[in-house]
């Protein structure tokens, strides 16, 4: 899919009209808007059959800060990776920017996903070979291939490096993983989230294995990036306390969302 595809507003005919559960598809043409309509996801172990979203219906709008809660085992990973297009419902749309992104074709859904998404993780997934400055930059070296990102170097290295500052890092450009604290390892994540100019950051749990004070830092890093830079956030969590400093917050329970 390319960006004008991407950008082109939906359809006007489904204006005020209401998706299979209610919520309004006239919503989805809004610039920057990601919504779940109907979402549906099962897992499969052995004959046995595991229902894990049953119709879920989520809008997030651009520029906010959302989070969402729930407990484990609720889906709320499933319900991350979905809207990041890491996997595919089994029924129901995805759409960003009034288009659907969840029946693209994998090449596609590898571009839109290096471009207009960056992932965070509660346990970071840097790669432990690379050094910080150089995690940071992989995902540049991926969509862009050798040659592509050679010609840019120089560019890619200064973006990579502001990003390591800003959030805090230069210190460390140099450290691999095992040379970093956890609340280190999730600033290098962030700046790699963020190195191909994402709109929405998507977050799963990405405090849930750092001590409180350390994930403060790390909400307040991901709060300036919401006020300032108006990246959109969708952050998934167990911990009420970490969901209530999002702008709202929405339940995930017994595979549907419910506002709180
Ligand atoms: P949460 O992130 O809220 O803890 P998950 O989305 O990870 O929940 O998982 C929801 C449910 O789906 C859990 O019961 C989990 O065991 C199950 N599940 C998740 N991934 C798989 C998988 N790949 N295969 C089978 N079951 C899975
Ligand atoms: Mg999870």
């Amino acid at each position: 899919m390319n960006d004008a595809q991407l950008v082109k507003t939906a359809d006007p005919k489904r204006e005020g009209k209401l998706g299979p559960h209610g919520a309004r598809l006239s919503e989805d043409a809004a610039p920057g808007h990601l919504a779940a309509v109907g979402l549906r996801k099962s897992y499969r172990k052995g004959h046995v059959e595991i229902p894990v979203l049953r119709g879920v219906d989520l809008h997030v709008r651009r520029g906010e800060f959302l989070s969402i809660i729930g407990q484990s085992g609720s889906g709320k990973s499933t319900l991350l990776h979905l809207l990041g297009t890491l996997d595919a419902p089994d029924a129901g749309q995805i759409c960003f920017h009034g288009k659907r992104i969840d029946n693209v074709p994998n090449r596609g859904r590898d571009l839109l996903r290096n471009k207009h998404f960056g992932m965070i993780f509660q346990f970071y997934h840097l790669l432990p070979e690379l050094t910080a400055l150089e995690n940071v930059l992989s995902p540049l070296l991926i969509a862009q291939g050798a040659w592509g990102y050679l010609r840019n170097r120089r560019k890619h290295v200064d973006r990579a490096r502001q990003l390591l500052e800003m959030v805090g890092l230069s210190h460390r450009l140099k450290h691999r993983p095992r040379e970093l604290s956890g609340g280190e390892m999730q600033r290098a994540a962030i700046a790699r989230a963020l190195v191909a100019g994402p709109e929405v950051l998507l977050a799963d749990e990405p405090t849930g294995n750092l001590d409180s004070g350390t994930g403060e830092e790390i909400l307040r890093i991901l709060r300036t990036l919401n006020d300032q830079q108006d990246l959109t956030i969708v952050m998934v969590t167990h911990d009420r306390a970490i969901a209530a400093q999002a702008d709202r917050t929405v339940r995930l329970a017994q595979g549907q969302v419910e506002v709180v």
